[in-house]
């Protein structure tokens, strides 16, 4: 009971004092936003991934456990919000591979859900594209298959490899630049590598002149469960049956530290948080920090799932904004097409009124904006399936900017505006600060706004599952025809992993 009395007394302090802050306005919420945080924060981030041999963020990995373990910490001491620790479990795949042809080392990576596999033997090389049995001469049986990218995915490949008898099997890529892709789940494959053009050429053309080519293959594949977590902080005080949820992903990919992506949006959302806390809301606020993004956008599908086993814990939400890579080093002001105007993919109610917020922030500070595709390639995909408004903003990422862009936003034209995007320079030194800093006083201005009062937003209407369903079926086409199976991230993703 004497516990229980001194809990009851510290709570009250708490309300107390909360009474006593001013309500959150959108100018002194952004006057709170420091870059000398950001940079410290991302810092931080790079910190824990570089502490391990890995030197990234990959879910359930070391460098990951300590960036969920750091958010949780600082946004508990704050006392200002509820935090939560979510814990999930995901198959996880990883490893590493290497290939050397008649003692010749070779560039090549691991297909995502390979086995292991070894092999010293020679290589054969597969008729027209290996998406059909007849492709795979006899001669495949017990040796390494050779196989073009292209037409099926590289699981259908790999699957008529094993049935063939191969050993292993390797696929080059039918463009410039490295391939690297996923079998898309677990299966029947062989052991699989995936390696350049030019590579590929060269063996080619050396078979066909009659080389004889022994390669040795060794894929040392990691399949195994993990657990990891998303963090989910909600402010104390505020009404919790209007709440605006926004987030960002706290996981890299395996090359490198993931501090643009995700870094910028984690630490974003975080200063914003902390910045909060200096102030009283009238509607909740939930920052929600996801984990798994990259191996398909797990930790929100999981969290939205548990969301959704009760009707009234879903219709809490009003609004979820999404903050995935905002300091991309050839940036661009990228805001998601809410309204359907661009790319005619339109989200639930609400979305369009969220787009038009960011615009109007643009707008008033002077910046360009432009529309990126509202296909759910990040964590707001789940949050579209189940009909709440969303929106969020984008810096870019593998996609060469264009002589127009370079108009608007200056860089660099032909150059990605992420050109370490899932890449090992993903590091501190490539943040655009001046991006990183105006899009965090973007994000401090949504959660000002939101938190004061959702009146700009149209009243909730139940969407029916219908409706929600047309949605993502038209999503899903639209990803079909523009590469990317909405697995594997990243908004104006042009490069098919599966395939
Ligand atoms: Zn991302």
């Amino acid at each position: 009971m004497k516990t229980s009395h001194i809990a009851t007394a510290a709570a009250c302090a708490a309300c107390a004092r909360a009474q006593e802050l001013p309500m959150v306005n959108s100018e002194d919420l952004q006057a709170l936003i420091n870059l000398d945080e950001l940079v410290s924060g991302s810092q931080q981030l790079q910190d824990f991934a570089y502490a391990y041999p890995e030197r990234n963020r990959v879910f359930g990995g070391q460098g990951h456990n300590d960036t969920v373990n750091f958010l949780a910490e600082v946004l508990e001491q704050t006392g200002y919000y509820d935090v939560t620790i979510q814990p999930f479990v995901e198959l996880y795949s990883g490893g590493s591979s290497s290939l050397s042809i008649n003692g010749q080392a070779y560039n090549n990576s691991l297909l995502t859900y390979t086995p292991d596999g070894s092999a010293n033997a020679s290589i054969v090389a597969v008729n027209n594209l290996g998406c059909e049995a007849a492709d795979f001469p006899p001669e495949v049986a017990d040796s390494i298959a050779l196989i073009s990218r292209g037409d099926c995915t590289f699981a259908v490949k790999s699957t008529n490899a094993a049935a063939a008898g191969a050993l292993g099997a390797i696929i080059y890529n039918n463009v410039e630049g490295e391939l690297a892709g996923t079998l898309g789940g677990l299966g029947d494959y062989v052991a699989s590598v995936g390696t350049d053009l030019a590579t590929g050429e060269a063996l080619l053309a050396a078979l066909q002149n009659g080389t004889e080519l022994i390669g040795e293959l060794e894929v040392d594949s990691v399949l195994e469960n993990r657990t990891t977590y998303n963090v989910i902080a909600e402010t104390k005080g505020g009404d919790h049956n209007n709440v605006l949820a926004l987030g960002a992903h706290t996981d890299s990919v395996e090359a490198g530290p993931g501090i643009n992506d995700d870094g910028s949006g984690t630490i974003g959302i975080l200063n914003v948080a902390i910045g909060l806390t200096n102030f009283t809301v009238t509607n909740a606020v939930r920052f929600c920090f996801w984990s798994a993004e990259e191996f398909g956008l797990l930790g929100s599908t999981y969290y939205v799932s548990q969301l959704n086993e009760t009707a009234e814990e879903l219709a809490k939400v009003r609004a979820y904004l999404n903050f995935d890579m905002i300091a991309s080093p050839n940036y661009a002001y990228l805001i998601y097409d809410g309204d359907g105007s661009a790319f005619n993919l339109t989200g639930p109610s609400g979305s369009a009124e969220i787009e038009a917020l960011f615009e109007d922030y643009y707008t008033s500070v002077g910046k360009t904006y432009n529309a990126t595709a509202f296909d759910g390639r990040s964590d707001y995909g789940p949050f579209l399936d189940v009909g709440i408004a969303s929106g969020g903003i984008f810096t870019g990422a593998e996609v060469p900017k264009t002589e127009e862009g370079q108009d608007i936003w200056g860089g660099l034209e032909d150059l990605a505006y992420d050109e370490n995007y899932h890449a090992v320079g993903d590091n501190i030194f490539n943040l655009a600060l001046d991006a990183f800093w105006l899009n965090t006083k973007l994000i401090a201005h949504g959660v000002a706004t939101y938190a004061q009062s959702f009146d700009s937003l149209p009243q909730p209407t139940s969407m029916t599952k219908r409706s929600a369903h047309l949605a993502k079926v038209k999503r899903q086409a639209y990803n079909g025809a523009h590469g990317s199976h909405g697995h594997h991230h990243c908004n104006s993703k042009d490069e098919d992993k599966t395939r």
